[in-house]
């Protein structure tokens, strides 16, 4: 019965070389390979270190609302390309390629959901779709999801993951700050609960506008949150920057954010603050 007790040694590096890569990932904060189907069911944290494995927006809408209740809205808005803008590749190819990666639609998934049985409207950015940039289209998405909000008194949840402003718009790019500002103007006068959710990363023109209206911030742990990049800001003041800066758990430190919530607590931190926020959420 010897061969039944090997015994157990660590993987070696050397051994680690050729695993399947749609079985196993490896985590990018401790090195350890992971089986693919136990992170699924961790929401992509590592279980070793924690680690935030980038999500997308179908699975952060799975996470923040009930079975079946996600009712999704404006998924035919179209950018339309007014500069007709090329740079490596013209802009309206790049929109083509984004829609295949993530199978249709735009930067940012919108809709109506519920959570906990209790409405809410709900904006979820996918970064995958050309870095989760904000043309013209994100920011019609975002100022609709909070009309919805407004009008129908759903509290509103944005998580949001941006390199920023979509440069082939141009000042369409740009004139989306102010509308999705405006558009969260109306709904803090109209007292309806905004919590806005910052993941890894977000950056630019998303964090100078909505990503940083809410009445509560939540980041995920170690997600990068700033305007400009460090290196940029390094460059401008010439000065070394503190360690960690521009990271969730810094800027908690710092006031930008109200709380850092791990992914998997994300779903009943949510819940709790709307409870608090929106009592007659919960007796609905
Ligand atoms: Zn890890």
């Amino acid at each position: 019965m010897a061969w039944f007790r090997k015994p157990k040694k660590p993987i070696q590096a050397s051994e680690r070389r050729d695993l399947p890569s749609d079985v196993f990932d490896k985590c990018e904060g401790c090195g350890e390979i992971l089986y693919r189907e136990k992170l699924l069911q961790n929401l992509k944290v590592c279980p070793h270190c924690d680690h935030h494995f980038m999500f997308s927006a179908t699975e952060y809408v799975q996470v923040l609302s009930d079975e079946g209740s996600f009712e999704e809205l404006g998924r035919g808005l179209r950018s339309a390309d007014p500069l007709e803008f090329t740079d490596l590749k013209p802009y309206a190819e790049r929109l083509a390629a984004a829609e295949r990666k993530v199978g249709g639609g735009e930067a940012v998934v919108t809709g109506r959901a519920r959570l906990d049985g209790n409405p809410v409207a709900l904006g979820v950015m996918d970064f995958r779709f050309i870095g989760g940039s904000m043309g013209s289209v994100v920011g019609e998405k975002i100022a609709r999801v909070g009309r919805l909000a407004l009008e129908e008194e759903r509290p509103l949840l944005l998580v949001s993951a941006s390199g920023g402003a979509r440069m082939m718009e141009g000042t369409y790019s740009l004139m989306q700050m102010a509308k999705t500002s405006a558009m969260l103007a109306r709904l803090h006068e109209a007292s309806v609960p905004y919590i806005s959710i910052l993941t890894h990363p977000t950056t630019g023109g998303v964090t100078a506008s909505f990503a940083m209206l809410g009445d509560v911030h939540l980041a995920e742990p170690g997600a990068l949150i700033g305007f400009a990049g460090p290196r940029v800001i390094e460059e401008t003041i010439k000065q070394e920057l503190p360690e960690g800066f521009q990271r969730s758990e810094f800027l908690s430190e710092h006031g930008m954010v109200d709380r850092v919530v791990d992914r998997r607590k994300l779903r009943e931190t949510v819940c709790l603050l709307l409870g608090h926020m929106a009592p007659e959420w919960r007796s609905e």
